[in-house]
């Protein structure tokens, strides 16, 4: 069968206008790679089978296009021609993608300063308007919440619940790819909590078990784990930068639901798990996308989570190329040599 995109494949699942003309751009259906080292470094000797769900492999290069097919099907279809959001990044850049294909004006509001470059040159490129604002991403969103309500234009944040209704079709994926059975746990980073409702809704919905849900917020970015709103979030994670989720109470109730967690990882867990995932897997992404193996890890090393004989997902998030900034910054400066096989030879011994 040819892929053609999550509405494509699990369409029937979400009350879509049988009217409606899908804007896809073949998203979904990305690899559910099996640990090949990190398992047994994570858990020696556990029987824990761990899976990765490779989502820097979508079209604008994170999950976001699961969710943002819906949005703009559904924008499309009810007359739009403008959409907004306030992002992190990805939003943006998925947003804008598809916006472009379906001849839409796409507005974007980012804080400034704050947004790894992969995802503002691919918004850019998009053609998304881009406007760059001196407050946080709550801040963002509060605008743009605020100016639909003035504005014929549509919301495609995922307080939108098209983007929900797309996103819950990874939980389908996994179940599928797991041979018709949900994992044990579900890990996967937390920001405005989308992504953990969306999951949620897809395992349910599916009938085919459902996981625990262990969820991982940044430390400098962590209202749910505390449970109080942080003002000025902080962390290397940008994508999860966030101090104020539009879907925490749902987040809670799936976490409780689930009989799973949520957990704080520092910057320096954080980064730690980035560079496993990558120089033991071979598996480059974005910080944010590390948190959930960064979660994991610290949970089993405490005992909360008991690995043996587990099969476990880690979702990730976003591409490593999303923000080749990090990657320069935390990697040693290549060895220069002369243009000269004596000097190659040299350097092996
Ligand atoms: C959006 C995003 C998240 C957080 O997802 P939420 O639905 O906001 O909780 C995590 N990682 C990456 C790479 C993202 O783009």
């Amino acid at each position: 069968m040819v892929w053609s995109g999550v509405l494509d494949k699990y369409g029937s699942y979400l009350p879509l206008a049988s009217a409606a003309r899908i804007i896809t751009l073949n998203e979904g259906n990305t690899p559910l790679v099996e640990s090949n080292r990190l398992a047994e470094f994570v858990a020696p000797g556990a029987g824990l089978k761990l899976y990765f769900k490779y989502e820097g492999l979508n079209p604008t290069g994170s999950f976001k296009d699961r969710g943002m097919t819906a949005a703009i099907t559904q924008a499309v279809f009810e007359g739009a021609n403008t959409v907004i959001c306030a992002s992190t990044g990805n939003t943006a850049a998925s947003a804008a993608a598809y916006a472009a294909r379906s001849g839409l004006r796409c507005l974007v509001l980012v804080p400034e300063g704050k947004i790894a470059l992969g995802k503002l040159a691919a918004s850019l490129a998009y053609g998304a308007e881009v406007i760059s604002i001196d407050g946080s991403f709550d801040d963002g969103l509060k605008m743009v919440r605020e100016i639909v309500k003035r504005k014929p234009i549509a919301l495609v944040n995922s307080v939108n619940p098209w983007r929900i209704e797309g996103q819950k079709t990874g939980a389908f994926e996994i179940c599928d790819q797991l041979g018709g059975v949900a994992p044990d746990w579900h890990c996967l980073p937390v920001g405005n909590a989308g992504n953990i409702t969306a999951y949620w809704m897809g395992y349910q919905q599916y009938e085919q078990g459902l996981p625990r849900l262990l969820g991982a917020q940044a430390s400098g970015a962590a209202p749910i784990v505390s449970g109080k709103v942080v003002t000025s979030p902080e962390t290397v994670a940008t994508a999860i930068r966030i101090g104020n989720p539009a879907r925490w109470r749902e987040a809670v109730q799936a976490l409780d639901d689930s009989g799973g967690t949520i957990t704080a990882v520092t910057d320096e867990e954080i980064l730690n798990a980035w560079r496993l995932l990558a120089k033991m897997e071979g598996l480059f992404v974005e910080p944010a996308s590390a948190s959930g193996l960064a979660a994991l890890m610290k949970l089993v090393n405490d005992g909360e989570v008991d690995p043996t004989g587990k099969r476990i997902v880690i979702v990730l998030t976003g591409h490593g190329l999303k923000d080749p900034g990090i990657a320069v910054r935390e990697a040693a400066e290549p060895l220069k040599l002369p243009a000269d096989i004596n000097a190659l030879e040299a350097y092996l011994e």
